[in-house]
């Protein structure tokens, strides 16, 4: 647990999200400002800041999770593709400094830019 990171109080319930997933290690989230509807955030329970962080353990289960997710979504939502997107360090754009995983559902013919 980070004090000063926003994900942290979220995993802690200090903030309030709206929750797709959780087990014991991972919570997906909606994103509180979708690039386009149904836009959510995979992050681990640890604090991991970016993939420079990143420990064995975490990175060998967390794509098991975004894959079972991400067919979750395409069943609900019945979109068209999936984008998913990971952003290490400033530079890269990342803007929250605990790991996450965006998952965001695409539609022919939208015109989101990611
Ligand atoms: P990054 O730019 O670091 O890859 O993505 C951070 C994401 O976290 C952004 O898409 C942003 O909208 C989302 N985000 C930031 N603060 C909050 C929050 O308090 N709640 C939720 N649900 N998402 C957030
Ligand atoms: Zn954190």
């Amino acid at each position: 647990m980070n004090n000063n990171c926003i994900f942290c109080k979220i995993i802690g319930n200090e903030i309030s999200s709206v929750t797709l997933y959780e087990d014991d290690d991972f919570k997906v989230i909606m994103d509180i400002s979708p690039a386009v509807k149904g836009h959510a955030v995979l992050i681990p329970k640890k604090h991991i800041a970016n993939i420079f962080e990143m420990d064995e353990d975490t990175a060998s289960k967390i794509f098991v999770v975004a894959a079972k997710v991400a067919k979750a979504m395409q069943e609900e939502l019945k979109c068209d593709g999936l984008n998913i997107l990971q952003n290490n360090g400033d530079a890269a754009g990342q803007t929250v400094f605990h790991f996450h995983i965006h998952l965001i559902p695409r539609y022919i013919g939208d015109s989101v830019r990611i």
